[in-house]
């Protein structure tokens, strides 16, 4: 049956995945209550966590999820930039390498000779860069997973033509808004808040625990003045570095607070696993 208040040449949106968990994906979804109201502006054209129909390009806004960390990722890439008008990347993953990102510190296959029996069967590129190194992006949603709320802002504002009304303050300001006490200050608990994009609502420090980072740096983050005050609070070197090389770890500002994590990883003892050994 068909619905008459939908309109016939609605703009079209595709969703793709790269190296990634489908946890951003997944917040469209997420988006139930809206979802309808979306689907009556939007025309879904690509989008297999939730179809298998495909409608070929090109799209007016692709929503790309994950880093490249394949050959054919940088192919692939580019393809998906050639047929969409607006191309927004959603998440860490995405912005930044994410978690994979690790890989860019340690030596080619350090990783994979740990956690594979046979890593000669992988096909990877050494490093996991953000999409932005490959193609034009026209916007960067952060987070890991992103909030939904602010996916469908920017939905709504490239529907509109308008900049995206996302803040770019850091979590801290949202964290005294909704009247919580200060972690950090009261307690010494290492917190990320002071350097991380908003977002989430303070939702680390409302249940009693420091922020991690995971929407990355907020702008003009000044992650040297937070490391020095974590420090001078008790926080081990290796804590600050492990803070910042989580999510985010290939970001501007977390990155070089990180560094101390990549020497520990490169001089790692972990005893890595031969093709001879048994999984344990
Ligand atoms: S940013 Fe986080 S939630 Fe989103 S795809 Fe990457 S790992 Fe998953
Ligand atoms: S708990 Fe963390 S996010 Fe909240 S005000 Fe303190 S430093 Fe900022
Ligand atoms: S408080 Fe920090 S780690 Fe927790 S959800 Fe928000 S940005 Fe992510």
């Amino acid at each position: 049956m068909s619905d008459s208040n939908v309109p016939i040449n609605r703009p079209t949106l595709a969703v793709w995945k790269f190296a990634s968990c489908d946890g951003c994906q997944l917040s469209l979804l997420d988006c139930e209550d809206e979802l309808l109201t979306l689907a009556k502006a939007i025309r879904i054209a690509h989008f297999t966590e939730m179809t298998r129909a495909s409608t070929l390009g090109p799209y007016d806004i692709s929503l790309v999820e994950g880093s490249i960390t394949t050959a054919e990722d940088v192919e692939r890439i580019k393809v998906v930039r050639a047929n969409s008008r607006y191309l927004v990347t959603i998440g860490a993953c995405a912005a930044t390498g994410g978690v994979q990102a690790l890989r860019n510190f340690a030596a080619p296959g350090e990783f994979a000779a740990i956690v594979y029996a046979h890593p000669e069967y992988l096909d990877s590129l050494n490093t996991s860069t953000p999409i932005s190194s490959h193609v034009r992006v026209d916007y960067e949603l952060q987070g890991c997973p992103i909030d939904r709320g602010q996916l469908l802002e920017v939905l709504l504002a490239f529907l509109a033509g308008r900049r995206p009304v996302i803040a770019s303050y850091s979590v801290c300001q949202e964290c005294k808004a909704r009247g919580t006490v200060c972690l950090l200050v009261s307690r010494a608990v290492p917190c990320l808040g002071p350097v991380t994009r908003a977002g989430c609502g303070a939702l680390c420090p409302s249940i009693d625990r420091g922020c991690f980072g995971c929407f990355g740096p907020s702008d003009d983050a000044n992650c040297d003045a937070l490391a020095t005050r974590l420090k001078g609070l008790g926080t081990t070197e290796s804590s600050v570095a492990r803070l910042f090389g989580t999510f985010n770890t290939a970001a501007p500002g977390f990155a070089e607070q990180a560094q101390a994590l990549r020497v520990n990883v490169a001089v790692s003892d972990t005893r890595r696993r031969t093709p001879e050994e048994p999984r344990s």
